[in-house]
């Protein structure tokens, strides 16, 4: 399976520091042909300037969230058309920062999955438990439901359009990354959740830097990483990479 690497950008960088990463991220993946997918998912904002800063180049565009209905009455929201008229083509739903400052909730995160679907877009779908649902021992009863309900009503045939990305909450952002073992244990389990998700890319993401994604890569369960901190250095997203790279 190809493996992919995702920057998700969250609330970072202006539509001028964007370009400056994107261009800066480019440059140091320039020397050698791709043979990993490298999304970058800046802020709506920043999404035309990146677009023109990747053009020729093998990076492509995701965003961060999506609304699902094509238009409407949804102040602040973005489409799924307005998404692909920029150029985007992967789409991250159901992040832990969307379900726990937006209050995203399962079912609207099985909405966006099937309209992304149906626009063509690749959701990467993130599930993942959070410290106390680790600590009470219902890390697979959490991370299972979620994935069940995310793709609520998606034929299993679909479900290789898809990503999965298992993210343990509490290791997003705090350094703390989940042993690559036991991630690559949970990975297996939400894989085996649903019938179809055998060939759906996994994704691991929480506190990946380039000293440590090496492992997540070497386990049977992982094809590549969503990453936030490191996304945000030219160099390190870069080193990240080819990392994935390496072997395949
Ligand atoms: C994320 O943004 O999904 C993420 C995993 O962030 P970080 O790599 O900073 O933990």
């Amino acid at each position: 399976m190809t493996r992919i690497v995702v920057g998700n950008w969250k609330m970072h960088e202006t539509s001028a520091q964007a370009s400056v990463l994107a261009r800066g991220i480019a440059a140091a993946l320039a020397d050698e042909p791709r043979s990993a997918t490298v999304v970058l998912a800046p802020p709506f904002t920043a999404l035309e300037a990146v677009r023109k800063s990747i053009h020729g180049t093998h990076l492509v565009l995701g965003a961060q969230t999506m609304h699902w209905a094509d238009e409407g009455a949804f102040t602040g929201e973005i489409s799924p058309p307005m998404l692909l008229e920029l150029g985007v083509r992967y789409v991250i739903l159901g992040h832990s920062e969307r379900r726990r400052y937006c209050g995203e909730v399962d079912a609207e995160i099985n909405r966006k999955v099937r309209a992304a679907l149906g626009h063509g877009l690749v959701p990467i779908v993130a599930v993942g438990e959070s410290e106390q649902e680790r600590d009470a021992g219902i890390t697979d009863e959490r991370v299972t439901a979620q994935i069940r309900a995310a793709f609520e009503g998606v034929a299993a045939t679909d479900l290789r359009n898809a990503v999965v990305a298992y993210e343990p909450v509490w290791a997003i952002g705090t350094g703390r990354n989940c042993d690559p073992q036991e991630a690559d244990r949970v990975m297996g389990t939400i894989r085996a959740s649903i019938p179809g998700l055998e060939s759906t890319p996994f994704l691991y993401g929480g506190s990946v830097s380039p000293a440590n994604f090496a492992s997540y890569l070497a386990r049977a369960n992982c094809q590549g990483g969503l990453v936030g901190g490191a996304s945000l250095d030219s160099a390190s997203f870069a080193q990240l990479v080819h990392l994935a790279e390496r072997g395949t």
